[in-house]
């Protein structure tokens, strides 16, 4: 089966320093790929490249080749390549000036995801619905988000991602500081929509990896070390970054 994202010889200099050394990763389409890694070993760096977001930085030296969706990287304008590859930041980061209804509405709007009034009060309602977020904010929509908690504002940013249909949902770090009510929403929404887009999760909680991840690739100096189906790598782990990965819980 083809990958929908897929890097071989992955190199990635920034500032000289070797960040990403000759990775390979393929992702399959429908599943919820799990990246995880110490601290430095390149995660936020990878979800960047897919994203072509390296490439804004003049220091930045890039080789091997990267496809998304059967398309090389390069042969991407990178703000289409945007609308179909989404990336949601750890920090979330919604626009403080736009109302709850328009940090959802604006981008889909601008990208012409949708065109009258009512096909995007639709769209927004199933955005925020499939993040759980409606029922917390249908009646509050015309408010601005700094009304919301951390995780409020988590899942609102990835509803503004979710409503531009992306093909491809890259999430890095989405509950790292986010409390367990919402980091269950959060997981739980993940797993219902992964029917409709593919998720590429960096986390370090390996008990979120086990609980909606399909395969894990772990990451180590910049390259993959060991990856596979969740349950076969947490159960019979083979490298040792993995089993300290472990140890460490989450
Ligand atoms: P992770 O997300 O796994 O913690 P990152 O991808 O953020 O790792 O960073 C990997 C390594 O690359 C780190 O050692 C970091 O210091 C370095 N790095 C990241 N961005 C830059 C940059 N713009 N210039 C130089 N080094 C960088
Ligand atoms: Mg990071």
């Amino acid at each position: 089966m083809p990958h929908i994202v897929e890097a071989r010889g992955l190199t990635v200099r920034l500032g000289g320093r070797v960040v990403l050394s000759n990775l390979d990763i393929g992702v399959k389409s429908n599943t919820i790929s799990v990246i995880m890694g110490p601290s430095g070993s390149g995660k936020s760096t990878l979800l960047r490249v897919f994203n072509r977001l390296i490439d804004l930085n003049p220091e930045a030296e890039v080789s091997g080749v990267v496809r998304i969706m059967n398309r090389d990287l390069y042969e991407w304008n990178p703000y289409e390549l945007r609308r179909h590859v989404v990336l949601v930041q750890q920090e979330p980061t919604p626009f403080p000036n736009l109302s709850i209804f328009d940090n959802v509405a604006l981008p889909a709007r601008l990208n012409k995801v949708a065109g009258s009034r009512g096909e995007l009060e639709r769209l927004v309602k199933w955005a925020l619905e499939s993040v759980m977020l409606w029922d917390e904010v249908k009646d509050r929509l015309e408010k601005p988000p700094t009304i919301l908690s951390g995780g409020q504002k988590q899942r609102l940013c990835m509803a503004r991602a979710l409503a531009l249909r992306p093909e491809i949902l890259l999430l890095d770090e989405p509950t790292a500081n986010i409390d367990p009510a919402n980091t269950v929403k959060i997981e739980e929404s993940l797993k219902a929509l992964k029917n409709d887009v593919t998720i590429i999760l960096v986390t370090h909680m390996p008990h979120q990896a086990a609980r909606v991840g399909d395969y894990v690739y772990i990451l180590y100096g910049g390259r993959v070390v060991e990856e596979g189906p969740v349950n076969d790598v947490f159960i019979h782990p083979r490298h040792e970054v993995t089993i300290k990965l472990l140890e460490k819980g989450g």
